[in-house]
């Protein structure tokens, strides 16, 4: 029984709606810069991402899937999180609150590394020039399991992340292909094509740039699970984040820029108590599906595979 009342539409609404506007932002967290260059510069062993969550805005994450990562980095995995654009386009706040605001989030979150691009707030498309700036990024940090947004949503910015994500996670794995030369390319062919009255909409969809590999070897991350909590979808599997949700609410909280009551876009956005009503009722259905208190829904498009029936969880009837 799936509950398709006003209420649960009006979650969803809820959580997609602080984003339309708002998010945007970071720059690396300060915490997690610091640990990035720790171990580039004291330790040469470079060590990889063991899980990399990626989303359009500033706080994306923290609503969607940050039970998860606070979990996985408390086993001790080292998780990261990419946000794509920088927040310039929020009704609430601006980018430089959003950066700080994002890196307290990660440091609460436990995550060892953050990073903010610069595609445009509001404007996230799957272009051949953002698909290199994500796939050097998925080289650099080697994550074995990539999160993007799932696939369908409210806000274009949400599902365009999920395509660009998954394109990136591809040509991030070719080994002909040079990053760095190939968005070097990407600058002469615009000059060139400006220098000749063209603009960018003349670029060719794959671009020049089956070149040689540069530093950053190819890389693949091994798994990718979507992250559907924006979007009312049956979710594949859920994540039991009991124990981590009061600290996932404190993580997203702290972008008051966005959830404190205050004047701006106080037609769109829920009063600060309904936010907290409403992130708590969605967990809890999530968690009922999965026989817990609390939980994250995620979709992964391939096939469950089982080794023993005795041990698959959740109790049917
Ligand atoms: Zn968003």
């Amino acid at each position: 029984m799936v509950v398709r009342g006003s209420l649960w539409v009006n979650s969803f609404w809820l959580l997609a709606i602080s984003h339309f506007e708002n998010d945007v932002n970071t720059a690396i967290c300060s915490t997690a810069r610091t640990t990035n260059e720790h171990r580039r510069t004291t330790n040469d062993a470079f060590m990889p991402l063991d899980i990399l969550a990626l989303a359009a805005h500033r706080d994306d994450v923290e609503q969607t899937c940050a039970g998860t990562l606070l979990k996985m980095a408390e086993r001790g995995y080292r998780t990261g999180i990419l946000d794509l654009t920088q927040g310039e386009m929020g009704t609430r706040g601006n980018a430089e609150d959003r950066a700080r605001e994002a890196a307290e989030a990660a440091r609460i979150l436990k995550v060892s590394w953050r990073h903010a691009l610069d595609i445009p707030d509001g404007r996230v498309e799957n272009t051949w020039e953002n698909r290199l700036k994500i796939a050097r990024v998925i080289r650099e940090q080697r994550p074995r399991v990539l999160i993007l947004p799932y696939w369908e949503g409210r806000h274009p910015d949400h599902y365009a992340a999920s395509v660009l994500g998954y394109e990136a996670a591809f040509l991030a794995g070719l080994a002909k292909l040079d990053v760095d030369q190939a968005s070097a390319n990407q600058d002469l062919l615009d000059k060139d094509l400006k220098g000749r009255g063209f603009s960018r909409a003349a670029e060719t969809a794959e671009g020049p740039g089956a070149l040689a590999p540069g530093i950053l070897g190819p890389h693949r991350p091994f798994k990718i699970i979507y992250a559907s909590l924006y979007f009312d979808v049956r979710p594949t599997f859920v994540v039991d984040i009991t124990e981590q949700f009061e600290t996932r609410m404190v993580a997203l909280m702290v972008y008051k820029s966005q959830f404190t009551d205050q004047q701006a876009g106080s037609g769109i956005f829920p009063a600060h108590k309904e936010i907290r009503a409403r992130i708590e009722s969605m967990a809890r259905y999530y968690g009922m599906l999965g026989g817990v208190t609390y939980a994250e829904p995620f979709v992964q498009k391939e096939v469950g595979l089982v080794d023993d029936v005795m041990a698959i969880p959740v109790k049917s009837i």
